[in-house]
């Protein structure tokens, strides 16, 4: 397993809005974290990252404990937020560069991985874009790029199909399955479609409260 989460409890003020959630999540697989609005998906995600604390449980990426050492397990993880924040007035490759650079890359080391994420994200030829010319596919492809510049273990993408166009939809999908051939990915949404269609494990939260936890064949059989 490379990503634990067990037991996670998070209160703002004297609102409960995670209890107890315990999932876990293993590499070469998509895991859908599927909930309605409100659920608890964004608090988890932000959790593991390390944007936010928890009142209690465990966090381990990779056998670190997340929760005890955010600085040392944040170049662990990628993450692409629901409301995907990009510099629209930065050139593509300028922005990632950037990006890269945040993760402590330089030079050489540097250059290469923007190669090697230009080409996987198919954006080579809007390289020397600004990114308020891109289209929202291509601006999610920007997203996904930052959020592998560091060749990171685990990936989370929280809601990143809304809004796309059934093309955008496709094209963003088939990147999200490459990636997840060497990575652990979590994808976070409120649809099932995007689970039946890309997942091959589902964690289902309500109300902050983990509802089931198994591969999508055993729930879809109900076994
Ligand atoms: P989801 O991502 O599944 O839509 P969230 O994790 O964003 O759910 O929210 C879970 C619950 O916690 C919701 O009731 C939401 O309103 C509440 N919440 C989220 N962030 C905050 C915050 N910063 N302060 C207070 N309540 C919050
Ligand atoms: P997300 O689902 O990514 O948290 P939201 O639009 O729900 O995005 O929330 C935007 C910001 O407002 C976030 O920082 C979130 O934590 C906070 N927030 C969400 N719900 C509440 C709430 N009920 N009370 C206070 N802050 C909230």
């Amino acid at each position: 397993m490379s990503l634990e989460v067990s037991h996670l409890c998070k209160n703002y003020g004297s609102q409960k809005a995670l209890d107890q959630v315990t999932f876990s999540a293993s590499p070469g697989r998509i895991l859908g974290f599927l909930g309605p609005n409100g659920a608890g998906k964004s608090t988890t995600m932000k959790i593991i990252t390390g944007y936010i604390g928890a009142e209690s449980g465990n966090v381990q990426v990779m056998g670190k404990d997340a929760l005890a050492n955010p600085k040392e397990v944040s170049p662990l993880i990628g993450y692409l937020p629901e409301k995907n924040p990009l510099y629209q007035d930065m050139y593509v490759k300028e922005f990632l560069s950037f990006a890269g650079g945040l993760y402590g890359l330089s030079g050489s080391q540097l250059k290469s991985r923007l190669a090697e994420m230009l080409d996987k994200t198919g954006l080579i030829p809007e390289q020397h874009k600004k990114i308020s010319q891109l289209s929202k596919g291509y601006q999610q492809r920007v997203g996904l790029a930052k959020a592998l510049i560091h060749d990171p273990q685990v990936v989370i993408l929280d809601e990143p199909t809304t809004g796309l166009d059934p093309n955008q939809l496709v094209e963003i999908r088939k990147l999200i399955l490459e990636v997840a051939r060497e990575k652990t990915l979590i994808l976070s949404t409120h649809i099932m479609q995007e689970v039946e269609a890309i997942c091959q494990d589902v964690v289902i939260i309500n109300k902050g409260k983990i509802l089931a936890a198994d591969s999508l064949q055993n729930l879809q059989s109900g076994n």
